[in-house]
């Protein structure tokens, strides 16, 4: 036997989205000015009282410590109090894990939860880690496409369709990573209702819940549908509303046997988060929302910006993101003909040519399991924004 990395890990592709953030800074290290729309980051830093808080923790003896593998009992508490709050859904400290970043919460739940061989039904373009964290878990992705047209939401028919005796889990995310879509409610019910009609869990990925714009509301499905809550993993963390992608702390908040389950795995592979980390999304989750509030703000005027920019380059299909912090247009329009010196078959290949030409790094679809289009963040500078979309549509004209 030659063979070094195991089949495991063998198995697993590395992070689109961090390749094209890296590539994207190389250049910018070799001084080309590129601007990078591949962030899944707030550029805002953390709020100064989350800071302090941090700070003070750092000098607390009780923090230089080994603490409960399922996270500070504070944090617990304040989490569930958070769930009740936020998404409308009654939860007890004992249901909550404290994970590293809601990645960790992803990784844990589909541990908790999964075999080999158990199907997991995600509804495409999916965020790159859903699947490969469901191969380390021996499980088997199946996934279910939606469109432009359909505002990128998937429909019972559609699970319905891929369901089958092995069907385990559905992976729900709204707002969503990348097309930046959210489920009405009524929609949002049916399908809990029909999950919990067939014995299917559903993983819901709260992470931008507080992201949301316009008239749109957050709805959390244990809420809409009561129905699933014993077999629902809500994810969640303070990365995205706190500007706080950094210090690693998401959490998730599960039936108890599921959150014993997670926190078993945590005692043998990271134990606590860093308790400073911690502490710092205490203070998050108890402090004011001032902070948090002007951020959204903000990120509302660049989505505007954004949607008017891109709708008005011929070739381009752009629904108008209503969350998070992503624009996904469908690129179809400008394949297989002349852009400037270059010409591209597919989103791939267009991605590459924006980042040579027009000097703006985007994700292509490839990434998210549907092709045929590009993830623009908007978590970017309004300056930045417009200059990176001028020498797109640039692009495109010339
Ligand atoms: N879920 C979704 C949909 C995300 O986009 C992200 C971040 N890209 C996460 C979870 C995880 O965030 P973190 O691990 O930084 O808390």
């Amino acid at each position: 036997m030659t063979r070094t990395v195991s089949d495991r890990l063998a198995a697993v592709a590395p992070s689109a989205t961090l390749a094209i953030s890296n590539k994207a800074k190389e250049l910018r290290a070799a001084g080309e000015p590129v601007i990078g729309f591949g962030a899944g980051e707030p550029d805002f830093p953390t709020p100064d009282h989350i800071v302090a808080a941090a700070v003070e923790a750092c000098r607390d003896p009780r923090n230089h410590r080994y603490t409960p593998a399922a996270g500070l009992p504070e944090l617990r508490e304040a989490v569930a109090d958070k769930t009740g709050r936020d998404s409308g859904v009654a939860a007890a400290p004992e249901q909550v894990v404290i994970t590293p970043g809601g990645k960790g919460a992803v990784y844990a739940t589909f541990q908790a939860l999964l075999d080999p061989g158990d199907e997991v039904l995600l509804p495409a373009p999916y965020w790159v880690t859903y699947p490969e964290a469901a191969t380390l878990a021996g499980a088997v992705s199946v996934p279910v496409p939606s469109t432009v047209e359909s505002g990128f939401r998937v429909s019972v028919a559609d699970l319905e369709a891929a369901r089958t005796e092995r069907t385990k889990l559905l992976v729900f995310v709204s707002p969503s990573n990348p097309t930046g879509s959210v489920y009405p409610p009524d929609e949002m019910a049916e399908i809990g209702r029909w999950a919990a009609e067939h014995g299917i869990w559903v993983m819901t990925d709260e992470i931008y819940d507080h992201l949301v714009y316009g008239d749109v509301g957050f709805h959390s499905m244990p809420a809409v549908a009561p129905e699933i809550a014993e077999r629902c993993v809500i994810v969640n963390g303070v990365a995205k509303t706190y500007a706080m992608t950094g210090w690693r702390v998401g959490w998730m908040v599960a039936p108890v046997e599921i959150a014993k389950a997670a926190a078993r795995l945590q005692s043998h592979s990271t134990s606590n988060v860093a308790n400073v980390s911690q502490v710092a999304a205490l203070a998050a989750l108890t402090g004011p929302m001032d902070a948090v509030v002007a951020m959204r703000q903000a990120f509302d005027r660049r989505r505007g910006i954004m949607y008017g920019m891109l709708s008005a380059i011929p070739g381009i299909e752009v629904a108008e993101p209503q969350g998070a912090f992503y624009a996904y247009p469908s690129v179809q329009g400008l394949l297989g003909r002349p852009l400037g010196a270059g010409r591209a078959a597919t989103s791939m290949e267009l991605a590459d040519l924006m980042l040579e030409q027009a000097k703006i790094a985007v994700v292509p679809g490839e990434a998210f399991g549907a092709p045929g289009s590009v993830r623009f963040s908007f978590a970017l500078g309004d300056d930045d924004i417009r200059e990176g979309l001028g020498r797109f549509a640039e692009m495109v004209s010339g």
